[in-house]
């Protein structure tokens, strides 16, 4: 955890591959916090990468980065959005730096869905020679076993993984709206086969998108612990991945 750590430790380790956990400030229905996404990400780039170390790979944790992309939210009281643009020139200047200080493996481990770092990691790459690669944690294990609806944003899921991570954060559910989300009119948007994003305030009335009321600590412990075990080995593999040779 470079937060924590003092500069003997950094200078006298050899790290092979930084995680960099980045988030979002953003309203949650009523019972989550607007860190939600930075506690998420923050906590599973920390027990990926403390699995990863116990098994021998050399990983430094980045702080947080807690600003995401929010166009569709700007309505809403203190939703911070940061546009993809400047997310691209945060994410550049930090990658420059890791390439100067010769650490040449980057994880970025999102926590929000407006965030897409792929198109930036296509830019990026033909200028540095960090080798990037981006994991959405609530979707790199199929969420469907752990729950009975994960919905999406503030939904089952997601509340379940706030009361297993920061209990003391999450207000009683009584206190939650449904995260009824309405859905688009036009039929190909409505079935996801076309896209576009969705103004917020149109289709939540509280926020969320997503029913917590089945929420449970236990059942965010148990997908954590299987995400977190997923995104450690990626992290293992890539710690001893030859940059010359990644392909089969
Ligand atoms: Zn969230």
């Amino acid at each position: 955890m470079l937060e924590h750590a003092t500069w003997r430790t950094v200078r006298d380790t050899q790290y092979a591959v930084a995680v960099l956990p980045w988030g979002a400030t953003e309203a949650h229905n009523y019972h989550l916090p607007y860190g939600t996404d930075n506690i998420e990400a923050a906590h599973v780039a920390a027990e990926a990468a403390r699995r990863a170390w116990d098994a021998g790979a050399r990983v430094v944790v980045l702080p947080v980065v807690p600003f995401g992309v929010n166009t569709g939210q700007l309505d809403i009281k203190l939703c911070l959005n940061m546009n993809p643009s400047t997310q691209a020139a945060l994410l550049t200047d930090i990658a420059h730096s890791l390439e100067a200080q010769g650490i040449s493996k980057l994880v970025i481990v999102n926590s929000h869905g407006g965030n897409d770092f792929r198109q930036m990691i296509r830019e990026l790459q033909p200028t540095c020679g960090v080798f990037i690669c981006t994991v959405n944690w609530w979707n790199c294990v199929d969420s469907k076993p752990y729950f009975d609806e994960p919905g999406d944003h503030a939904g089952e899921l997601e509340t379940s993984v706030m009361m297993s991570i920061a209990p003391e954060l999450v207000r009683p559910l009584s206190e939650a709206g449904g995260g009824h989300a309405r859905k688009f009119k036009v039929q190909g948007l409505r079935d996801g086969w076309a896209w576009a994003p969705r103004q917020w305030t149109k289709i939540s009335d509280d926020t969320g998108t997503g029913n917590p009321a089945n929420a449970m600590a236990e059942k965010g412990e148990r997908f954590l612990d299987a995400v977190t075990e997923r995104i450690s080995g990626l992290i293992v593999e890539l710690a001893a991945a030859n940059l010359d040779d990644m392909y089969e």
